[in-house]
């Protein structure tokens, strides 16, 4: 199976995904693979119907609750499709490409349109996925289209025919896979954008528990509410499942002191969800990807 999986792009064997998910649950893959083009991407997912072999599309990482439990198909990592195309205003760019790389690059061309969400970590196609983005902007206000692999054939996806709302896109209730997305940017001082990229910054590093393993907001903001207000007054900051914990710094964050298994999250995500119900009589829904692939 590996001679086959290296025609595709960078191939390892049981693979340890501890640095590939922000939480840092140690767990792991049978097959990891790179694919090196949109082509062999396609040609891999080909021959995985083909012999009914699972797969789970992994971006950066940060957005997900992975399993303890190993995986045994093949995880598919996007990072070699990072190609990025410049021609005046219009930018093209492959889903694997970090999302602050991209941003970065359009703010030196004086490119507007990425700034404010330049230091959400990940992929471009898992932010395009979860429509990332803070109160002011998401990754969508300046998308045109996006290619996406859908039942082995490359389709071009019209802005007037992409659905997305607040952290939720119509790729969520897909089986698409985001290969490219296409943006027409404004155009902007480029002090000015790294002025807001700063002021981002600096607001993160005051309200996040950046120091610690986690995987950003946990739960949606409820409507007319915030999660983490909610948790906070229900006195949850700092209640712990073993290692994983409510942050003091951001109640809408878990931390990872070290040894958090994906169980002890899921449990503590539980604990929260009642809490809250009982209390206020609100359902927290769940911002994180909770994946279970077997
Ligand atoms: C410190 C910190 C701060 C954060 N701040 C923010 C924030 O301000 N705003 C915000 O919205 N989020 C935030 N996040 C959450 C996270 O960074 C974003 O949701 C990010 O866009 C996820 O991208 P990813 O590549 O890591 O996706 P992953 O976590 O790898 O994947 C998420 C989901 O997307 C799917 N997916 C990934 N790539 C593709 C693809 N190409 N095609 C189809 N499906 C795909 C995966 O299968 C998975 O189901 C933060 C996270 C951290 C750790």
């Amino acid at each position: 199976m590996i001679d086959e999986l290296e025609k595709y792009g960078k191939v390892y064997e049981n693979f340890a995904l501890e640095n590939y998910n922000t939480y840092g649950i140690k767990t792991s893959s049978k097959y990891f693979v790179q694919p090196n083009s949109i082509d062999n991407l396609l040609k891999l997912l080909k021959y995985l119907s083909k012999n009914k072999i699972k797969y789970y599309i992994l971006g950066g990482g940060s957005n997900i609750i992975l399993p303890d439990k190993p995986f045994s198909g093949v995880l598919i990592n996007l990072s070699l499709l990072n190609k990025i195309e410049i021609n005046n205003n219009l930018v093209s760019a492959e889903s694997g490409v970090a999302l602050g790389a991209l941003a970065k690059k359009c703010i030196e061309k004086g490119l507007s349109g990425l700034e404010y969400v330049s230091l959400i970590p990940g992929t471009l196609g898992g932010a395009l996925y979860g429509n990332a983005g803070l109160k002011e902007r998401t990754v969508y206000d300046n998308v045109v289209g996006i290619d996406v692999i859908r039942k082995h054939k490359l389709v071009h996806i019209d802005k007037k025919d992409l659905k997305y709302e607040y952290r939720w896109s119509m790729f969520k209730d897909s089986s698409d896979i985001i290969v490219k997305a296409y943006f027409e940017m404004d155009s902007a001082e480029i002090s000015d954008m790294n002025d807001i990229v700063k002021q981002n910054r600096i607001r993160r590093m005051d309200t996040q528990p950046l120091e610690f393993k986690n995987a950003g907001s946990v739960f949606k903001n409820p409507a007319m509410d915030s999660a983490g207000r909610l948790i906070d007054i229900a006195g949850l900051k700092g209640y712990r499942i073993n290692d994983a914990e409510v942050s003091q710094k951001h109640a809408n964050f878990i931390i990872n002191r070290g040894n958090a298994t994906s169980d002890d999250i899921k449990k503590l995500i539980k604990h929260i969800q009642k809490v809250i119900k009982d209390k206020y009589n609100i359902e927290l829904e769940l911002e994180q990807v909770i994946v279970d692939w077997d």
